[in-house]
Protein backbone atom coordinates (compact mmCIF):
# COMPACT_ATOMS: atom_id res chain seq x y z
CA UNK A 1 0.00 0.00 0.00
CA UNK A 2 1.41 3.34 -1.09
CA UNK A 3 -1.40 5.79 0.69
CA UNK A 4 -4.62 5.88 2.00
CA UNK A 5 -7.81 8.70 2.03
CA UNK A 6 -7.49 9.79 5.73
CA UNK A 7 -11.14 10.01 5.84
CA UNK A 8 -11.77 6.13 5.62
CA UNK A 9 -9.17 5.28 8.32
CA UNK A 10 -11.65 6.88 10.83
CA UNK A 11 -14.16 4.19 10.25
CA UNK A 12 -14.38 0.15 10.37
CA UNK A 13 -13.48 -0.14 6.30
CA UNK A 14 -10.05 0.99 7.51
CA UNK A 15 -9.54 -2.62 9.02
CA UNK A 16 -9.62 -3.86 5.20
CA UNK A 17 -6.27 -1.62 4.50
CA UNK A 18 -3.14 -3.17 4.84
CA UNK A 19 0.68 -1.77 5.27
CA UNK A 20 3.67 -3.26 3.70
CA UNK A 21 6.97 -3.07 6.03
CA UNK A 22 9.61 -1.07 3.86
CA UNK A 23 12.43 -3.22 4.99
CA UNK A 24 10.91 -6.24 5.48
CA UNK A 25 8.25 -6.31 3.30
CA UNK A 26 5.44 -8.06 5.59
CA UNK A 27 2.33 -7.19 5.23
CA UNK A 28 0.10 -5.65 8.64
CA UNK A 29 -3.53 -4.45 9.02
CA UNK A 30 -3.51 -0.35 9.19
CA UNK A 31 -5.29 -1.03 12.59
CA UNK A 32 -2.71 -2.82 14.09
CA UNK A 33 -0.03 -0.53 12.27
CA UNK A 34 -1.58 2.15 13.77
CA UNK A 35 -1.80 0.74 17.06
CA UNK A 36 2.24 0.10 16.98
CA UNK A 37 2.98 3.71 15.69
CA UNK A 38 3.77 2.81 12.22
CA UNK A 39 6.95 1.13 13.67
CA UNK A 40 7.28 -2.63 12.15
CA UNK A 41 6.43 -5.28 14.47
CA UNK A 42 8.38 -7.74 13.40
CA UNK A 43 11.75 -5.94 12.06
CA UNK A 44 10.94 -2.35 13.98
CA UNK A 45 11.60 -0.18 10.66
CA UNK A 46 10.35 3.02 11.15
CA UNK A 47 7.30 3.68 8.37
CA UNK A 48 6.65 6.81 7.36
CA UNK A 49 3.57 7.89 9.55
CA UNK A 50 0.51 10.20 7.61
CA UNK A 51 0.49 13.76 9.29
CA UNK A 52 -2.87 13.35 10.67
CA UNK A 53 -1.73 9.85 12.45
CA UNK A 54 1.24 11.96 14.69
CA UNK A 55 -0.90 14.99 14.93
CA UNK A 56 -3.19 12.31 16.82
CA UNK A 57 -0.24 11.39 18.96
CA UNK A 58 1.26 14.56 19.63
CA UNK A 59 -1.37 17.23 20.07
CA UNK A 60 -3.61 16.89 22.79
CA UNK A 61 -6.98 14.94 22.31
CA UNK A 62 -9.35 18.06 20.43
CA UNK A 63 -6.73 20.67 21.03
CA UNK A 64 -5.92 20.97 17.13
CA UNK A 65 -7.21 23.63 14.85
CA UNK A 66 -5.41 23.73 11.30
CA UNK A 67 -4.82 26.68 9.78
CA UNK A 68 -3.52 27.52 6.25
CA UNK A 69 -5.45 24.72 4.81
CA UNK A 70 -6.48 25.80 1.58
CA UNK A 71 -3.21 27.04 0.38
CA UNK A 72 -2.37 25.00 -2.47
CA UNK A 73 0.15 24.75 -5.20
CA UNK A 74 -0.35 26.18 -8.53
CA UNK A 75 1.16 25.21 -11.53
CA UNK A 76 3.12 28.60 -12.53
CA UNK A 77 5.08 27.68 -15.31
CA UNK A 78 2.88 24.74 -16.99
CA UNK A 79 5.18 22.08 -16.30
CA UNK A 80 4.52 19.32 -17.74
CA UNK A 81 2.47 16.56 -16.22
CA UNK A 82 2.53 18.75 -13.37
CA UNK A 83 -0.79 18.90 -12.56
CA UNK A 84 -1.74 15.47 -13.17
CA UNK A 85 0.95 14.72 -10.53
CA UNK A 86 -0.61 17.34 -7.95
CA UNK A 87 -4.31 15.45 -8.34
CA UNK A 88 -2.71 11.95 -7.55
CA UNK A 89 -1.12 13.38 -5.20
CA UNK A 90 -3.82 14.76 -3.71
CA UNK A 91 -6.08 11.94 -4.04
CA UNK A 92 -3.77 9.10 -2.53
CA UNK A 93 -3.20 11.41 0.37
CA UNK A 94 -6.56 13.14 1.25
CA UNK A 95 -4.27 16.21 1.33
CA UNK A 96 -4.50 19.32 -0.45
CA UNK A 97 -0.46 19.78 -0.46
CA UNK A 98 2.64 18.62 1.60
CA UNK A 99 2.41 19.69 4.95
CA UNK A 100 -0.49 20.29 7.32
CA UNK A 101 -0.45 23.25 9.73
CA UNK A 102 -2.11 24.02 12.99
CA UNK A 103 -2.35 25.08 16.33
CA UNK A 104 -2.46 22.42 19.01
CA UNK A 105 -1.72 21.98 22.94
CA UNK A 106 1.02 19.38 23.59
CA UNK A 107 0.18 18.65 27.38
CA UNK A 108 -1.21 21.76 28.04
CA UNK A 109 1.28 23.57 26.28
CA UNK A 110 0.39 26.11 23.71
CA UNK A 111 2.46 25.98 19.77
CA UNK A 112 2.11 25.88 16.30
CA UNK A 113 3.01 22.71 14.87
CA UNK A 114 3.25 22.08 11.41
CA UNK A 115 4.06 18.11 10.17
CA UNK A 116 5.37 17.59 6.36
CA UNK A 117 4.26 14.68 4.26
CA UNK A 118 6.77 12.11 2.50
CA UNK A 119 3.93 10.61 0.41
CA UNK A 120 3.20 14.04 -0.92
CA UNK A 121 5.47 14.43 -4.54
CA UNK A 122 8.00 13.25 -1.51
CA UNK A 123 7.13 16.48 0.48
CA UNK A 124 9.04 18.42 -1.98
CA UNK A 125 9.39 22.10 -1.00
CA UNK A 126 7.02 23.59 -3.47
CA UNK A 127 5.75 27.66 -3.52
CA UNK A 128 2.39 26.34 -1.34
CA UNK A 129 4.61 24.27 1.03
CA UNK A 130 6.94 27.30 2.03
CA UNK A 131 4.18 29.46 2.36
CA UNK A 132 2.42 27.41 5.00
CA UNK A 133 5.42 27.16 6.93
CA UNK A 134 6.63 30.75 6.44
CA UNK A 135 2.97 31.35 7.78
CA UNK A 136 3.20 29.08 10.27
CA UNK A 137 6.35 30.78 12.14
CA UNK A 138 4.36 34.41 12.13
CA UNK A 139 1.66 33.23 13.62
CA UNK A 140 3.54 31.71 16.02
CA UNK A 141 5.55 35.13 16.20
CA UNK A 142 2.31 36.65 16.53
CA UNK A 143 1.13 34.85 19.42
CA UNK A 144 4.51 34.78 21.02
CA UNK A 145 4.41 30.49 21.05
CA UNK A 146 6.75 27.49 19.88
CA UNK A 147 6.90 25.80 16.79
CA UNK A 148 6.79 22.41 16.89
CA UNK A 149 8.25 20.66 13.51
CA UNK A 150 8.08 17.18 11.60
CA UNK A 151 10.65 17.38 8.96
CA UNK A 152 10.56 15.24 5.84
CA UNK A 153 11.44 15.85 2.27
CA UNK A 154 12.79 15.09 -1.35
CA UNK A 155 14.29 18.49 -1.50
CA UNK A 156 13.22 21.46 -3.79
CA UNK A 157 9.62 20.71 -6.26
CA UNK A 158 11.31 20.92 -9.67
CA UNK A 159 8.12 21.36 -11.19
CA UNK A 160 8.24 24.89 -9.97
CA UNK A 161 11.60 26.18 -10.45
CA UNK A 162 12.91 29.49 -9.10
CA UNK A 163 9.69 29.38 -7.12
CA UNK A 164 10.76 26.07 -5.13
CA UNK A 165 14.30 27.37 -4.35
CA UNK A 166 13.17 30.69 -3.26
CA UNK A 167 11.22 29.28 -0.16
CA UNK A 168 14.13 28.16 1.52
CA UNK A 169 15.38 31.65 1.88
CA UNK A 170 11.64 33.13 2.69
CA UNK A 171 11.12 30.03 5.25
CA UNK A 172 14.27 30.48 7.03
CA UNK A 173 13.53 34.70 7.35
CA UNK A 174 10.56 33.69 9.20
CA UNK A 175 12.27 31.46 11.66
CA UNK A 176 14.58 33.85 12.56
CA UNK A 177 11.96 36.73 13.07
CA UNK A 178 10.83 34.14 15.34
CA UNK A 179 13.80 32.93 16.98
CA UNK A 180 14.84 36.99 17.32
CA UNK A 181 11.12 37.38 19.44
CA UNK A 182 12.63 34.91 21.85
CA UNK A 183 10.73 31.77 21.32
CA UNK A 184 11.53 28.13 20.98
CA UNK A 185 11.70 26.27 17.69
CA UNK A 186 12.06 22.33 17.59
CA UNK A 187 12.63 20.82 14.64
CA UNK A 188 12.00 17.10 14.22
CA UNK A 189 13.52 15.24 11.07
CA UNK A 190 12.19 12.32 9.98
CA UNK A 191 12.73 9.96 7.37
CA UNK A 192 13.52 11.22 4.64
CA UNK A 193 14.75 15.02 5.31
CA UNK A 194 17.08 16.22 2.29
CA UNK A 195 17.56 18.69 -0.02
CA UNK A 196 16.52 22.45 0.59
CA UNK A 197 14.93 21.54 3.60
CA UNK A 198 17.75 20.65 5.30
CA UNK A 199 19.53 23.36 3.72
CA UNK A 200 16.89 25.91 5.50
CA UNK A 201 14.47 25.43 8.29
CA UNK A 202 15.21 21.80 8.66
CA UNK A 203 18.71 22.87 10.74
CA UNK A 204 17.65 25.90 12.00
CA UNK A 205 15.84 24.49 15.09
CA UNK A 206 17.32 25.70 18.49
CA UNK A 207 16.28 21.79 19.40
CA UNK A 208 16.95 19.31 16.52
CA UNK A 209 15.75 15.82 17.49
CA UNK A 210 15.13 12.95 14.81
CA UNK A 211 13.77 9.35 14.43
CA UNK A 212 15.87 6.43 14.66
CA UNK A 213 17.38 5.53 11.45
CA UNK A 214 15.50 8.56 9.59
CA UNK A 215 17.57 9.63 6.18
CA UNK A 216 19.31 13.03 6.69
CA UNK A 217 21.46 15.00 4.58
CA UNK A 218 21.65 17.46 0.93
CA UNK A 219 22.59 15.88 -1.89
CA UNK A 220 22.49 12.37 -2.69
CA UNK A 221 24.98 9.41 -1.58
CA UNK A 222 25.76 8.44 -5.07
CA UNK A 223 26.01 12.31 -6.21
CA UNK A 224 28.66 12.53 -2.90
CA UNK A 225 30.87 9.80 -3.82
CA UNK A 226 31.18 10.36 -7.64
CA UNK A 227 31.70 14.13 -6.73
CA UNK A 228 34.36 12.94 -4.27
CA UNK A 229 35.43 10.04 -5.44
CA UNK A 230 35.59 8.52 -2.23
CA UNK A 231 33.92 5.22 -0.38
CA UNK A 232 30.97 6.54 2.17
CA UNK A 233 30.69 4.73 5.40
CA UNK A 234 27.79 2.18 6.02
CA UNK A 235 26.12 4.50 7.94
CA UNK A 236 26.49 8.21 6.02
CA UNK A 237 23.20 10.63 6.45
CA UNK A 238 21.60 8.66 9.40
CA UNK A 239 20.65 9.92 12.25
CA UNK A 240 23.06 8.01 14.60
CA UNK A 241 25.45 9.36 11.99
CA UNK A 242 24.49 13.10 12.12
CA UNK A 243 24.74 12.76 15.94
CA UNK A 244 27.72 11.36 16.47
CA UNK A 245 28.80 14.16 14.63
CA UNK A 246 27.05 16.83 16.00
CA UNK A 247 24.43 18.00 13.61
CA UNK A 248 21.54 17.05 15.59
CA UNK A 249 21.08 16.69 18.98
CA UNK A 250 18.94 13.83 20.36
CA UNK A 251 17.31 10.42 18.30
CA UNK A 252 13.84 10.27 20.08
CA UNK A 253 11.80 6.99 19.71
CA UNK A 254 8.39 7.87 18.56
CA UNK A 255 6.61 6.58 21.37
CA UNK A 256 9.04 9.02 23.81
CA UNK A 257 8.28 11.96 21.33
CA UNK A 258 5.54 13.82 23.44
CA UNK A 259 7.09 13.49 26.48
CA UNK A 260 10.24 14.59 25.51
CA UNK A 261 8.95 17.73 23.54
CA UNK A 262 6.30 18.78 26.12
CA UNK A 263 9.43 18.87 28.62
CA UNK A 264 11.63 21.17 26.34
CA UNK A 265 8.35 23.15 26.04
CA UNK A 266 8.30 23.59 29.41
CA UNK A 267 11.81 24.29 29.98
CA UNK A 268 11.97 27.18 27.87
CA UNK A 269 8.38 28.35 28.86
CA UNK A 270 9.39 32.38 29.54
CA UNK A 271 5.98 33.10 31.59
ZN1 LIG B 1 9.42 -4.90 8.78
Amino acid sequence: MTGFDNKNMQNKASLDFTVNCTCCKDEFSLCGMRENLFICPKCNTYLRMPPRERIALLADDGSFREIYENIESVDTLNFPMYREKLEKAREVTGEKEAVVCGLAEIEGAECVLFVMDARFIMASLGGAVGEKITRAFEYATLRNIPVVGFTASGGARMQEGIFSLMQMAKCSGAVKRHSDTGNLYIAVLTDPTTGGVTASFAMEGDVILAEPKALIGFAGRRVIEQTTGSKLPEDFQTAEFMLEHGFIDRIVERAEQKKVISSLMRMYDRR
